[in-house]
């Protein structure tokens, strides 16, 4: 065998092609996880057994003649928070300790249809719930560029699973920036789709009106061949688009920018705490679409200051309704007691960790009677002139630029004393998940401290070809 393909889509055609087999990648990966899991924890599970088998059967249907998907033998990583039929799921939490789902997250069909081999399922923040996965109840992950440092989340798992080589793409979800932060923060890429592009049947909870399920890839790529197998419609997702998607292609990979009108949100550019580093790579990164041939230019999207807000208002509310169903009865972990209250009630104290119940007493508080319209009313108030903001701003621009996240990747403990200082991680994020539009974190260069900086490039819904455009360009001329 000569040299083997590392991304997805060079695998994949390799595959095909036969010139290595499914088997042989699997082990190639198997081993890059061996080499590096103990000091790195990207993983709740490694599939050894169950990604051995699927490579088989894949390698006896090519013998067979059967025609190979786009994906064909490329290994995937998925978030512990995503159904995978008879395999532990547990969103990293004590909660859901024992739990097998019995069926498989669309998305995992969906991969699996296309040829890809499911290999791990990485970790988190608990039930997606942070910036760091410190809120892991596993114990957290470690960015492979310095393993002092955090990989970001909550998605971290799934984002070092692609940046340390244990699989070619991987998926996350992303409820307010769990994709695009990790990724910025491991030199990945990391794609928020759509809302409703991708089905989320079978992925877990967090806060519904704001999830979405994208993926991770080393090159803009892979992330959009991911995202064309994962896209479409799914009648068992009631909140699936079922209008026509785009299809991301070369002519969208190609990368060409001339005559794309693109604006630099100013809001989120000088927002609090984006650091001196940050803002030079982002700038560089600007003048780069310029050089591209792209119209550069600042624009105010005023109501952007007021995300975080309305966020941590609208995402808990979700959560404590979301994370009700978790009382002994029907899932995992059981506190046995003498009365059913005092079951749900020790259940539930044993089985949340910290930040989970922090949220849920936040969002119960901003549900409750005579609080409602002064803080989630409210909160819904401001989500739709954040709405209206971005509406208008893509009016004159075709995409927007921001930094991804404010800061390159912290030491561990860092913010974990300070929720605050923990939230700002998504100041930058956050804004697309209130307004359901679509957003990537590309890498470009590294900050002082030689760690990954990420650029975020936004779109109006349904604009994954204008961001892929931008998004290859960016990558084209990253430092
Ligand atoms: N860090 C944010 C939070 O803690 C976003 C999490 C996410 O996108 N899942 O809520």
């Amino acid at each position: 065998m000569s040299e083997s393909p590392t991304t997805a889509i060079d695998i994949a055609a390799a595959v095909r092609d036969g010139r290595v087999t499914a088997a042989e990648v699997v082990e190639t990966h198997l081993a890059a996880i061996d080499a590096r899991e103990a000091e790195l924890h990207a993983c709740n599970a490694v599939l050894a057994d169950e990604a051995r088998a699927a490579a088989g059967r894949g390698d006896a249907a090519r013998a067979a003649g059967a025609t190979l998907g786009p994906l064909a033998g490329v290994p995937v990583a998925l978030k512990d928070n995503m159904c995978t039929r008879g395999i532990p799921t547990t969103c990293s939490s004590k909660i859901l300790e024992g739990w097998r789902p019995p069926y498989d997250a669309t998305v995992v069909t969906k991969l699996q249809e296309a040829g890809a081999i499911v290999i791990a399922k990485t970790n988190l923040d608990e039930f997606a719930m942070g910036s760091s996965t410190e809120n892991s109840a596993f114990g957290p992950t470690k960015n492979p560029h310095d393993v002092t440092k955090v990989p970001g989340g909550s998605s971290g798992g799934s984002a070092v699973a692609v940046a340390a080589g244990f699989a070619p793409i991987s998926l996350g979800s992303d409820t307010g920036g769990s994709i695009r932060q990790p990724a910025a923060l491991c030199g990945v890429v990391g794609l928020k789709p759509t809302y409703g592009t991708v089905s989320r049947y079978g992925l877990i909870a967090f806060a519904s009106s704001l999830d979405q399920i994208g993926p991770f890839g080393a090159t803009i790529a892979d992330a959009a061949a991911t995202y064309n197998v994962i896209a479409g419609h799914d009648p068992r997702d009631s909140t699936s688009y079922a209008g026509a998607m785009a299809t991301i292609g070369a002519a969208e990979l190609a990368g060409d920018v001339s005559g794309m009108r693109v604006g630099i949100i100013s809001e989120l550019v000088g927002a609090e705490g984006i650091a001196d580093d940050v803002k030079r790579r982002f700038t560089e990164a600007a003048d780069a679409l310029s050089a591209a041939g792209a119209k550069v230019e600042e624009t105010s999207v005023p109501a952007c200051v007021y995300g975080l807000s309305a966020y941590y208002l609208i995402a808990p509310a979700e959560a404590s309704s979301n994370l009700a169903r978790y009382d002994g009865v029907r899932y995992g972990l059981r506190i046995e007691a003498d009365n059913i209250t005092d079951m749900y009630t020790q259940t539930r104290t044993a089985g949340f960790g910290p930040e989970v119940k922090r949220r849920i007493m936040l969002g119960t508080y901003a549900l409750s009677a005579g609080y409602y319209d002064a803080y989630y009313g409210k909160a819904l108030k401001v989500r739709s002139l954040i709405a209206r903001d971005f509406a208008a701003a893509y009016e004159k621009f075709d995409v927007l630029l921001s930094p991804t996240a404010p800061t390159t990747a912290f030491g561990f403990g860092a913010k974990t004393d300070n929720p605050l200082a923990m939230y700002l991680s998504d100041v930058c994020t956050i804004p697309s998940n209130l307004c359901g539009d679509p957003a990537i974190s590309v890498p470009f260069g590294t900050g002082d401290d030689g760690l990954p900086v990420g650029v975020q490039v936004l779109a109006p819904a349904l604009g994954e070809p204008a961001l892929f455009r931008a998004a290859a360009a960016l990558e084209g001329s990253a430092p």
